[in-house]
């Protein structure tokens, strides 16, 4: 596997961080994560322009063009032989003393990688479990920076539970998960929290979208409760790597008939349609 760091396609051993990257000791930069399907990046231009967008809120100056982004996740892939997987991309504020003010003279650090990474097609077809959460982040969720630390943590402590993922909320409004995004079908409507500062803009979130558009499934992207999350009738979470996946089981309790609902079904096989035929 070969790496692309400061500018150069290099061995991952070849590859020295110095502890003043900004990244390191502040989480100060920013990043994405592609997926590629039969060696073709999925949604590029989506992941581009959100990367774009998070870089332009934190103030933080892209060193590349979009072409030139690209081109390294392209070569990244050709040269790995990346079939399916991911290539991940972060670009911190650069190499300066600890100081908290932005460097002058720090140039943004770029790396970038890609890991070999198959569908997860068992919890794809069968569904996971989750439990709710209070979601402990800041307000600028819609920023996909590096610090993650509140994800992690959450993450963890659904694994701590013997589930898969953590449902996220803020007084009881259900937002988002720690990796993910969160959709709820109730009487045949698809609900998923508004696209503001609180949830990740999510690509697979606007994918799907756009496929319940297609379908004539109606969407109401407003707030709901977590009383409502647990009587709905299906729920399932949306993202880059788990694409489609229900929820079946939430705090112990069965969401609808406890097997993944008809109208997720459709949704999961159209996504595969457009995406994986
Ligand atoms: N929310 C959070 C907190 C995430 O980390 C992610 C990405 N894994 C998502 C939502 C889903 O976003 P995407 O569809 O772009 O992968």
């Amino acid at each position: 596997m070969y790496y692309f760091y400061k500018n150069e396609f290099v061995h991952k051993q070849d590859i020295q961080i110095s502890p003043d990257d900004r990244g390191y000791y502040f989480g100060d930069g920013i990043y994405e994560v592609f997926r590629v399907y039969n060696g073709q990046i999925y949604e590029g231009a989506a992941h581009i322009q959100r990367l774009e967008r998070t870089a332009s809120e934190v103030r933080l100056q892209l060193p590349y063009s979009n072409e030139e982004i690209i081109d390294i996740i392209n070569r990244l892939i050709q040269g790995n032989n990346l079939v399916e997987g991911t290539v991940y991309m972060q670009i911190t504020r650069g190499e300066a003393p600890r100081a908290h003010p932005f460097p002058t003279q720090a140039e943004p650090i770029v790396l970038a990688y890609c890991t070999e990474v198959k569908r997860p097609l068992t919890t794809i077809q069968n569904g996971i479990q989750a439990i709710t959460q209070p979601d402990i982040r800041w307000l600028r969720c819609d920023l996909k920076t590096l610090n993650l630390l509140p994800n992690v943590l959450a993450k963890q402590t659904a694994l701590d539970h013997g589930v898969q993922e953590v449902i996220l909320h803020r007084e009881g409004t259900v937002t988002e998960c720690s990796a993910s995004n969160l959709m709820i079908i109730k009487d045949d409507v698809l609900y998923t929290h508004p696209a503001n500062h609180l949830i990740l803009h999510g690509i697979t979130r606007a994918v799907v979208l756009r496929l319940a558009h297609a379908l004539h499934i109606q969407v109401k992207e407003e707030p709901f409760t977590t009383n409502q999350l647990l009587q709905a009738d299906e729920v399932f979470i949306t993202g880059t790597t788990v694409e489609i996946t229900s929820i079946l089981r939430i705090d112990g309790q069965v969401i609808g008939t406890g097997t993944p609902g008809p109208t997720t079904q459709r949704l999961k096989a159209e996504f595969e349609k457009t995406f994986l035929q």
